[in-house]
């Protein structure tokens, strides 16, 4: 193994074992407590996981190896490793709390989340009933007709360059297309179809999302999750379809965009109906019925969720691993819809490959430089597309870079990142909750909706998908044998998350390697006052329905059980630090760090979304955003990039008129 010598090796092992140990425990009917990492293979898994890490993250958990082996971590006993590891991250600074907080949450991703390959699954699900994939034939749709270069240094030529194929990218590229106008669309992400999606969560998170799955910030406060294939986040999310709310549209009129906050209805009613929204494939499973109790009885706002989805193809049961891709092809990603009309209109459309840099010739967009890669062989080759308008939908972590590389976009290039921070807790029922089975987001509690709020930051309650690798890591490891005991009692708990409408922001900048990097502390003032309002509003909701105990998703959480005061646990909740070694704090939605309006010093586009600086790149993701939306901004992000499209449509001359599109 590459970089791993004989003895490092032995002190990861015994590391994945100090965190997943064999437990005598009775009644143990499914071996929970008695499998140990070793034996499923999650050290080996761990050892090749590393060895794959970039040289510097791999380097950092070398010597963090070899400073336990120097303490004789191997021949200790497992209650001296635990407290080993204990001291390292709290008298070590950072970098020993972030490498052992990582070799945790790795060995706990593969122990829960790794699929024995004789069987398919992982040995512990039995323990909580889940059944592991569960649709067995794949949808046989067409798959999505794509090109590929042949040779380095091939060209395009288009009207129209498009990079990424996501909520922005797709909607850009089916309506330009539809225009008449001559439209490449490049997409770093692979080309996956409903083959490809196994409803297995490790190989979905390498092959579809952002840098192969959750990932730290550079700064390790928050964890971020995206999208990184044809589809972008559309092929991998929860499909829970909200409006721009009217006050965010009012607020982005204030910021230049003056038509959004009365005409743009005809937007959001075109992605809305293309993209076949509809309230019928929201059936609640237990935790989302136990969400939905607990605002009945607390008299709170809630809804039933509207998504994208086909009813005449949905599942309840497989529409339980939609953030794992879609094999059933009920999805209504833009691989489904807007893609499909792009093609379907003569648009090239190019997988597998990364814009590097916008070309600007004469002060405006001449194109764009990327590199193709073969993933059968590896093979890189570069490939130019000749355009003269640019449109950057790589999403709101990747457009920023991207602009950054090009030396484009002026000063607010990455600032204003909004992540809509957020928290997860845990609530104990009394009884299987099949938190598996059907949509992420079945119920919604709108009740703290951000417009509703006096200072405009609020936020919503949501479920979540039911990923057990990532439950696993992100559940609180404080000894084994406790984290073992939460891990048996999974089928009766359920998680709800509560996304904050953040206030203040974080920033994109490049790496030594020219690569996006972001960071992000929930420092705010508003921001913190919200959250602190959001752990009440979590806790109170599952105290309503019935949760016998509680835990929020921390480093060190204090724990809640009935008959303790609840107040005095949300005082404890509020002292926990709202960063690395404190709450985990999660972000599925990035937007804002490009974003639109009348002052070039404070934002990269102009109201229609031409770059200030460069005539010709256009921003069509959500990092336009003016603002953060406070709801899940899927069609926020396509209405907006649909009326972007118009824009360009008219400073490209379409030869079609928007009324002759079908929509
Ligand atoms: C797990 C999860 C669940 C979610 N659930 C919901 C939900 O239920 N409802 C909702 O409204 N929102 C949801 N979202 C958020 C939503 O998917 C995103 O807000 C939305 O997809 C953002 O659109 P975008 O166009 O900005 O970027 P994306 O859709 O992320 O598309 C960007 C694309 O650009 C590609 N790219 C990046 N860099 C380059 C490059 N250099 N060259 C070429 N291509 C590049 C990426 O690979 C990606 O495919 C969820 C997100 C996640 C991760």
């Amino acid at each position: 193994m590459e970089n791993m010598s004989d003895e490092r090796r032995a002190v990861l092992t015994a590391v994945c074992d100090t965190v997943v140990p064999a437990i005598e425990h009775e009644p143990d009917p499914h071996g929970l407590w008695a499998r140990s990492a070793s034996s499923m293979g999650v050290d080996d898994a761990a050892a090749d996981a590393i060895a794959a890490m970039p040289p510097a993250q791999r380097d950092g958990f070398g010597e963090l190896l070899d400073a336990l082996a120097g303490q004789g971590f191997v021949g200790r006993s497992q209650a001296s490793r635990e407290q080993l590891l204990r001291n390292i991250a709290l008298v070590g600074g950072t970098p020993a709390l972030v490498g052992v907080g990582g070799l945790i949450r790795l060995t706990l991703a593969l122990a829960y989340g790794m699929p024995d390959p004789s069987t398919g699954r992982n040995p512990m699900w039995s323990a909580w009933g889940y059944p592991g994939p569960v649709t067995a034939e794949p949808a046989s749709d067409e798959p999505l007709r794509t090109w590929s270069p042949s040779a380095d240094g091939d060209e395009l030529e288009a009207d129209v360059a498009i990079v990424g194929s996501g909520a922005g990218g797709g909607v850009l590229a089916g309506t330009l297309a539809q225009r008449g106008l001559r439209v490449v669309v490049l997409e770093a992400g692979p080309h996956l179809t409903e083959r490809d999606f196994l409803q297995l969560e490790l190989p979905a998170y390498e092959q579809a999302y952002w840098r192969g799955g959750p990932q730290p910030t550079a700064d390790f406060n928050f964890t971020l999750l995206a999208g990184a294939t044809l589809g972008g986040g559309t092929t991998i999310n929860w499909t829970n379809c909200l409006r721009t709310p009217q006050w965010v549209r009012d607020e982005w009129s204030a910021a230049g965009l003056e038509d959004v906050g009365g005409d743009f209805d005809g937007h959001l009613d075109s992605v809305w109906e293309r993209s076949g929204v509809n309230d019928g494939c929201s059936e609640p499973n237990g935790t989302q019925q136990r969400m939905r109790e607990g605002a009945q009885r607390l008299g709170w706002h809630w809804s039933v969720a509207t998504r994208n989805v086909d009813p005449a193809r949905f599942d309840q049961d497989s529409g339980g691993f939609i953030g794992f891709g879609d094999r059933t092809g009920a999805k209504r990603s833009t691989l489904k819809t807007y893609l499909v009309d792009a093609v379907a209109a003569g648009a090239v459309v190019v997988a597998d490959c990364s814009a590097r840099e916008v070309l600007v010739e004469g002060g405006r967009a001449a194109g764009v430089a990327a590199v193709w890669t073969d993933r059968a062989s590896g093979r890189r080759i570069s490939l130019t597309v000749r355009a003269p308008h640019v449109v950057c939908a790589a999403g709101a972590l990747e457009t920023p870079a991207l602009l950054l590389r090009s030396g484009i976009g002026g000063p607010a290039v990455g600032r204003d990142l909004h992540l809509h921070p957020t928290i997860a807790m845990s609530g104990v029922y009394g009884e299987d909750l099949r938190a598996w089975s059907g949509a992420p987001h079945a119920v919604l509690v709108d009740e703290f909706e951000s417009g509703a709020d006096a200072e405009g930051f609020g936020f919503r309650i949501e479920g979540t998908q039911y990923a057990p690798g990532l439950i696993g890591s992100a559940t609180p490891f404080t000894t084994a044998a406790e984290h073992r005991r939460q891990m048996e009692r999974m089928a009766s708990t359920g998680t709800f998350l509560a996304r904050i409408r953040d206030h203040g922001g974080g920033t994109v900048t490049l790496d030594a390697a020219g690569e996006a990097e972001v960071r992000y502390a929930l420092t705010d003032p508003i921001d913190v006052r919200t959250m602190h309002r959001a752990f009440g509003a979590l806790a109170r909701l599952h105290v309503a329905a019935g949760a016998s105990e509680l835990v929020l998703l921390a480093a060190t959480p204090p724990v809640w059980r009935a008959g303790d005061d609840l107040d005095a646990y949300l005082a404890r909740l509020r002292r926990l630090p709202l960063r690395l070694g404190g709450v985990t704090l999660f972000s599925a939605h990035q937007m804002g760090s490009c974003r639109m309006g009348a002052d070039p010093a404070t934002s990269v586009a102009d109201v229609r979304g031409e770059l200030h600086d460069t005539p010709g790149v256009w921003i069509g993701d959500a990092s336009a955003f003016p603002t953060a939306t406070g709801t899940n901004p899927m069609i926020s992000v396509m209405a907006l990039a649909h009326r972007t499209a118009e824009a360009i449509a008219h400073a490209a001359g379409a030869s079609r008129p928007a009324a002759s599109v079908p929509v």
